[in-house]
């Protein structure tokens, strides 16, 4: 398939790649989408219609110099009368704009009394007889039109294969026939609207299909699963049986595989990775965790779900040995900078951690010029579902949106006036032995935020309580504090910041202050870490406005796909505590919450397989 990018920009010679670049488009689909930002209605009547904007082909009989204006007089050919044309203020160039005895296509306001008609501040126009589109861009309108008309073809749309019927749409908007087509029927307008919408889509994700290279795998690994599955102390839920399904289709390919597994903090990803690696048996597997924690844990499940391997933990506390000899390698980052055996499967845990040069780098490690190991992520930050589709270009997919089993988790919008109640819960749970995460907006307290922070609040909890505990982002000692809270603290005082993997099973209690600060993911990541071990857990919104619509729809789910559409839906785009971004704004037509079917569409026409 040709880059679709390339066929545009060859056409183009150096002026033309510099208008281009100046629009920053690459594609003829893109410059379809720049649009006119109104029309002008250019057509020759043969009766003035009062008020509006009109052309006339008029022929010049006299201009006349007075002190704040020229006053022209001319016949107008389609009225079939002489009329006046003024301007006002003018400046020297135009006196010699129009000349006695010469015949010129005019735009301007006509205004008429007395029998009397005259067009007031006139141009000169070279185009008559159609609706002339006026573009707001860097380029000047007749420029940018006469690029457009080169450019914005059905021949070259279609070259990029968008399909007839959204081409011909695109095209309407840019040549437009009558004026009254912008005003007609509903119809109409919606067709025009899914037009923008699918060509946004397609070019974007065409661009993305573009970007995915293909390497031929190391191996291919075609041992089978399911025997294994059979071993576990539970059922395979249909969500991971089907993610297994497509990693064993994945992994015995000839091409090395790029897979994607997004599923919630608890949703048995484990079971994925260890199936892969039951997949890979015969060659080493090496998996990489964002902390020494999740590694250790990860290496315990592998040590007891899969027996008869040989299998190792990599951290900056273990030694250097000689890794070729093992069947799974689990490490942290300090997998980097060892010398690694050639493998033939990758996998990255909670990838959303790394940053991606330490992703690149561990699959670049692992890679030779020809050949690629098979490469899988994992991901607990859920994503809508037409955002897995649109990325699906890129990269494949499977999505796991539910859990093996429910989290018994209450969750309550709460104010000042609850407070007392809350105090009496946090003394209950605390007498029962487990532990309670305060999370703060702030660490110092700001005038700007009425909410208390971290340090106008911590002799409240001191004073009432035994064994609280302190930390944020910017404490260096912040693994060492969660650690000791972990195993003797009854309360601690956090911002969101603090790390998301460790598994504090004792608890039961969080409470969010200034919850309506946060995005409805963060919220739901931040809860995601009471009742770990199937206690019962309580999660309270502290919120000085207690009727969000939004915050009372984060009660009632504990779905992180869902919470991850309501957080569309309800366009909280970012944190606005964390100052973190959650979906730039890519698109200007396509709406993520409501354009699935559309996202689909492209989605089956580009013949990708999005699960
Ligand atoms: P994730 O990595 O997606 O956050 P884990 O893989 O750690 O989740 O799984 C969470 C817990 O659920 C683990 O204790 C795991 O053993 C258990 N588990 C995984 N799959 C199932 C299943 N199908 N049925 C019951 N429990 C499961
Ligand atoms: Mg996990």
């Amino acid at each position: 398939m040709e880059k679709p990018s390339l066929a545009f920009l060859q056409s183009l010679d150096k002026v033309g790649l510099v208008k281009a670049g100046k629009l920053g488009v690459s594609t003829y689909i893109e410059l379809a989408l720049l649009l006119p930002h109104h029309y002008e209605d250019h057509s020759l009547q043969n009766a003035p219609s009062l008020g509006s904007n009109q052309t006339i082909d008029a022929t010049i009989e006299s201009v006349v110099r007075m002190p704040n204006s020229i006053k022209i007089t001319m016949y107008a050919h389609n009225f079939g009368f002489s009329m006046e044309a003024v301007m006002f203020r003018p400046k020297p160039y135009m006196l010699r704009q129009f000349l006695v005895n010469e015949r010129y296509y005019m735009y301007g306001k006509i205004e008429c009394s007395r029998g009397h008609c005259s067009m007031l501040q006139p141009l000169k126009v070279t185009q008559v007889g159609g609706i002339v589109p006026k573009y707001k861009t860097t380029l000047r309108n007749d420029v940018m039109q006469r690029f457009i008309m080169k450019h914005v073809t059905l021949e070259n749309l279609q070259s990029e294969g968008l399909n007839e019927k959204m081409t011909t749409n695109l095209l309407k908007l840019h040549f437009l026939e009558k004026l009254s087509d912008v005003y007609s029927d509903d119809n109409y307008h919606v067709e025009i609207l899914k037009a923008l919408k699918y060509s946004e889509v397609y070019n974007y994700m065409k661009k993305l299909q573009h970007k995915r290279r293909y390497f031929k795998a190391n191996a291919q690994l075609t041992n089978r699963w399911q025997e294994w599955s059979t071993t576990l102390p539970f059922t395979l839920t249909p969500e991971q049986i089907s993610a297994l399904e497509s990693v064993s289709s994945d992994l015995s390919s000839k091409n090395a595989a790029k897979r994607m597994i997004v599923g919630d903090v608890g949703s048995g990803k484990t079971m994925v990775i260890l199936g892969a690696v039951v997949m890979a048996k015969g060659f080493c597997s090496i998996l990489m965790a964002p902390t020494t924690i999740l590694a250790s844990q990860l290496y315990k499940e592998a040590k007891k779900f899969l027996p008869d391997l040989n299998i190792t933990l990599v951290t900056n506390t273990t030694k250097k040995e000689d890794l070729s000899s093992y069947d799974f390698i689990i490490g942290t980052h300090a997998l980097l900078y060892r010398e690694l055996p050639k493998t033939a499967l990758v996998m990255v845990d909670e990838q959303h951690r790394f940053g991606t040069a330490q992703r690149h780098q561990l699959e670049k490690m692992l890679s030779e010029s020809k050949t690629h190991p098979h490469y899988l992520q994992f991901s607990a930050t859920p994503i809508p579902r037409t955002q897995a589709m649109i990325d699906s270009a890129q990269i494949d997919v499977s999505l796991i949106t539910k859990t093996p089993f429910k989290k018994d988790i209450t969750t309550k919008c709460i104010e000042k006036d609850d407070f007392a109640n809350l105090l009496e819960h946090i003394e209950q749970e605390v007498s029962q032995n487990h532990q309670v995460l305060l999370v703060y907006p702030l660490v110092e307290e700001s005038e700007a935020l009425n909410y208390q922070s971290i340090s106008e609040a911590r002799a409240f909890w001191e004073k009432r309580f035994d064994k609280v505990y302190v930390t944020h982002g910017k404490d260096k000692e912040k693994e060492q504090v969660i650690e000791t809270f972990k195993n003797e603290g009854n309360i601690l005082l956090a911002t969101t910041v603090v790390e998301v993997g460790i598994s504090l099973p004792r608890l039961t209690t969080i409470v969010i202050v200034g919850a309506e600060r946060l995005g409805l993911s963060t919220l739901h990541q931040l809860r995601g870490r009471v009742s770990r071990n199937g206690l019962k857990g309580y999660c309270y919104l502290f919120s000085h406005n207690k009727k969000s619509e939004r915050l009372e729809s984060f009660t009632k789910t504990d779905n992180g796909f869902d919470i991850a559409n309501l957080d569309l839906k309800y366009r909280q785009s970012g944190d606005l505590l964390t100052g973190k971004k959650q979906s730039g704004k890519r698109f200007i037509w396509i709406d993520m919450a409501e354009d699935k079917d559309i996202v689909q569409e492209v989605v089956n026409d580009l013949s990708l397989g999005a699960k």
